[in-house]
C-alpha cells in the first residue's frame, strides 16, 4: 500500500474533486481514499479517468456506510460504489465505522463473499478499537489489511496501534493533519521552520516515521504537492521525540455512534 494517499472527505465540488485526484496522481500519488458517505465516488471516478495513469497501479479505497453492513446491502452498495467509481475492483475495501448495521460475522461474511468474486482485493475496518479488531480477525476467513483511524501528533493512538501489529494489521491514519489543527502546535512550527517545510509534511513525516501510511486531504494543487513533499522530509531523533512528548490530545473526528 503507498505510503501517502490523498484523502477525498468533503471535496465534494465535483470539479474540484475531480481535479484533485487528476493531479495527485499525476504528480506520483498512487493511492487515493473515499467512502461512499461522502457522496463524491463519481467525481473520484472522473478523477482516476482523466489521469495519464493506468488502473492498476493505483490503490484505490473506498468504505461501506454504517447503513449499508446488513450482508445483502454490503454486496449492493459496493456493486453502486464500483459502478460510480467506474472501475471494476477496488483495493481496499474498509466497514466505515463499527456501528448501526455492524453485525461482525455476518458484515464480515459478505465483505469475504466481495473478495471471492475479485470485487475487492483486500478488506479493511475503520475506527476499530482493539477488542473490535481482534473479533474482526478471529471471524474474517481472508485477512484483515489495515485499520484506519485518526492519527496525527494530537492523537498518537499507540494502544491501538501496538494491538493492530499484534494481529498484523496495517494502520492508516486518517485527518494526519488533524483537520489543520497541525498548524497551531509551537512543537510542530518550530520543527517545520528548522526544516524550512510545512507543519502538514512535518506531521507526515512522522506519520512515516511509525510505520504508518497516512491519506492527507487537500484540494490545491500546492496544498497536494506540500504533501507529496512530505515523503522527503527525514526528521532526526530529537525531532521524533520533541513531537512523541507533545502531549495535548485532540481527538478532531468524534460522532455519536462512536465505540470509544
Ligand atoms: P486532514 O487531512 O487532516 O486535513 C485536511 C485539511 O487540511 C483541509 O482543510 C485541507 O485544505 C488542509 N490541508 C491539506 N494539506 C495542506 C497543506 N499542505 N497546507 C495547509 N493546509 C492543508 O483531514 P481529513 O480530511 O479529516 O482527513 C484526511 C482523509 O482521511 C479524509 O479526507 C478521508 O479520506 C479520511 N477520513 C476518514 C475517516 C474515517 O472515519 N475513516 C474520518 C475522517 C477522515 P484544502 O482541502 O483546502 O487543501
Amino acid at each position: 500500500m503507498p505510503v501517502l494517499g490523498l484523502g477525498t472527505w468533503e471535496n465534494t465540488d465535483p470539479e474540484d474533486c475531480a481535479n484533485a485526484v487528476k493531479t495527485a496522481l499525476e504528480m506520483g500519488y498512487r493511492h487515493i481514499d473515499t467512502a461512499q458517505i461522502y457522496g463524491n465516488e463519481a467525481e473520484v471516478g472522473e478523477g482516476l479517468a482523466a489521469a495519464d495513469v493506468d488502473r492498476d497501479d493505483i490503490f484505490l479505497a473506498t468504505k461501506v456506510w454504517i447503513d449499508e453492513l446488513s450482508y445483502d446491502d454490503v454486496i449492493e452498495s459496493t456493486r453502486e460504489s464500483l459502478d460510480k467509481l467506474g472501475v471494476e475492483y477496488v483495493d481496499l475495501l474498509y466497514i466505515h465505522w463499527p456501528a448501526r448495521e455492524y453485525e461482525p460475522e455476518e458484515t464480515l461474511d459478505a465483505f469475504n463473499e466481495l473478495v471471492e468474486e475479485g470485487l475487492t482485493k483486500r478488506i479493511g475496518i475503520s475506527n476499530f478499537e482493539p477488542d473490535q479488531v481482534r473479533e474482526a480477525v478471529e471471524l474474517s476467513d481472508a485477512p484483515i489489511f489495515a485499520n484506519q483511524i485518526e492519527l496525527h501528533p494530537l492523537l498518537p493512538q499507540e494502544e491501538l496501534r501496538d494491538a493492530c501489529a499484534e494481529e498484523d494489521v496495517e494502520i492508516v491514519a486518517y485527518s494526519p493533519l488533524a483537520r489543520g489543527e497541525v498548524f497551531n502546535v509551537p512543537t510542530l512550527t518550530e520543527i517545520a521552520e528548522k526544516h524550512d517545510v510545512s507543519e502538514a509534511q512535518v506531521s507526515l513525516a512522522w506519520l512515516r516515521e511509525k510505520g504508518v501510511t497516512a491519506i492527507p486531504k487537500a484540494t490545491s494543487e500546492g496544498h497536494i504537492r506540500d504533501n507529496w513533499e512530505s515523503l522527503s522530509l527525514k526528521l532526526d531523533d530529537e525531532d521524533i521525540d520533541a513531537i512523541d512528548t507533545i502531549e495535548t490530545v485532540d481527538r478532531r473526528v468524534d460522532p455519536g455512534f462512536a465505540p470509544w
